[in-house]
């Protein structure tokens, strides 16, 4: 099956319109901010830029004005225009948004608002108030992305999901199932995929590459649907290695954050281009500005976002942006490396610091030796500088017959060279095999350290 040989369905085409309609009714008019966006993805890099340049100025302008906090403190010299006047701003840290959630709303108020907030996964949770048209700008951003691989708003889509919302997914033709670890999950999404395909599956890298492990074990060795969409966490290698072989022809990924919605999609090329038309993304090498291709912090400015405009707002994953244009051709840039949870460091043997994430590129290797087959996912526990655990999930004894417990001390050896290589020689590491390992709302953490509270 083909990406091009499954046109898109009558109905898909048809529920997109509904649904596209009936949420420009609720304030959120999408259907034309896709257009704007699918228009302005044709421009040449220049133009895009002045484009860019233009809204910036504008929403400089506009925060300086109507925003009480950046009349203060560091803030109180910053001027209103394009880049070289964005020069002028500080970093807006997470702590910000908390301590002064008050006087970072516009005053006075747009009408049509709303509150997100973060999910408390990753710290402390961050409000941040937000006008229906931002909000819509962010999903229009997503569905533009999309559209990249020829996939319609109303496309029939798989969701992995805690986040049940059945009137969208009636309207949108999306069946919902919980991420769980559970057979009866597994029987569910491989049923329905066999006998709906549709055109997606959506979830984050995590469940689906699960999924991907547990459809191998039974036997599929081919994928069902032309795309999977993942998003929400960092995506590894294997776990697109997995999906592509088991799920998926396509794994399409995207990058966004409940502040200010979608940031990075991805498109044709595999590359992840800044959603640029609603966000101006920077990237900062603690309080300046990163040379260009160099690796750092992501620092985001909303151009949308009238409600509460954050201006060069560090968002708490870091990445780089590439120096070149994508061969697709599209003007946004593009974002390389990208490295989720900035803060998930952990010391080595000899006091170094190393981030979680250099552990799990390293399943890459591990996962291509057929003596892992068994091992459904991983995760590294550190106990302290020199002692790590490293939970094993596994298949019980007859799907992993073929295999039996030869393979087991390949296991073991395969995971104590990543910890070893990446934390120091001297590290202790003892390897349990475990029938689950507990995931918070259907996500898996690949590495933590001893505390409850980095959960
Ligand atoms: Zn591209």
């Amino acid at each position: 099956m083909g990406n091009d040989t499954r046109n898109v369905r009558s109905s898909e085409t048809l529920r997109g319109q509904l649904y596209t309609f009936l949420q420009a009714l609720r304030g959120r008019p999408f259907g034309r901010f896709i257009r704007e966006i699918r228009a302005r993805e044709r421009l040449d890099s220049k133009a895009y830029d002045r484009w860019v340049e233009q809204q910036l100025a504008w929403m400089l302008g506009y925060a300086k004005e109507r925003v009480p906090f950046y009349q203060t403190g560091a803030w109180r010299d910053t001027t209103p225009g394009g880049r070289a006047a964005l020069a002028t701003w500080p970093v807006l840290e997470k702590g910000h948004l908390r301590a002064d959630f008050d006087t970072l709303l516009a005053d006075p108020q747009p009408r049509n608002t709303l509150i997100q907030k973060t999910s408390g996964s990753t710290g402390s949770p961050v409000r941040v108030a937000m006008t229906y048209h931002a909000d819509a700008w962010g999903w229009a951003e997503k569905y533009a992305g999309r559209l990249r691989f020829g996939i319609p708003v109303g496309a029939s889509s798989l969701r992995l999901s805690h986040d049940s919302r059945p009137l969208r997914d009636s309207l949108l033709g999306q069946k919902c199932i919980p991420a769980f670890t559970s057979e009866q999950m597994v029987d569910e999404a491989l049923d329905y995929l066999r006998r709906h395909r549709p055109m997606l599956v959506e979830g984050s890298p995590s469940a689906l590459f699960y999924l991907a492990r547990r459809f191998r074990e039974k036997g599929v060795r081919r994928p069902f649907v032309p795309f999977a969409r993942i998003g929400g966490e960092q995506l590894y290698g294997f776990q697109r290695t997995a999906i592509e072989s088991c799920i998926a022809e396509t794994v399409v990924n995207s990058y966004a954050s409940t502040e200010t919605g979608a940031l990075a999609y991805s498109c044709r090329e595999g590359s992840l281009h800044v959603c640029a038309d609603h966000v101006h993304l920077e990237i900062f090498n603690g309080d300046t500005p990163a040379e260009i291709g160099e690796f750092g912090d992501i620092v985001t400015t909303s151009l949308r976002n009238t409600a509460m405009p954050l201006v060069r707002y560090r968002v708490g994953d870091r990445g780089r942006l590439s120096p070149q244009n994508c061969p697709c051709g599209v003007p946004q840039a593009v974002l390389l490396d990208l490295q989720a949870r900035s803060e998930d460091q952990f010391q080595t043997a000899d006091g170094d610091v190393r981030h979680g994430s250099e552990l799990v590129s390293q399943l890459d290797e591990f996962y291509a030796d057929p003596a892992t087959d068994p091992v459904r996912q991983v995760q590294f526990v550190q106990k302290n500088r020199v002692e790590w655990e490293v939970l094993v999930e596994i298949a019980p004894a007859p799907a992993v017959d073929n295999h039996a417990l030869p393979t087991l001390p390949a296991i073991a050896d395969g995971l104590t060279i990543i910890v070893r290589r990446t934390f120091g020689q001297e590290c202790r590491v003892e390897i349990r095999y475990v029938e689950e390992i507990p995931r918070v709302s259907g996500k898996l953490r690949y590495y933590r350290g001893p505390a409850a509270s980095d959960g």
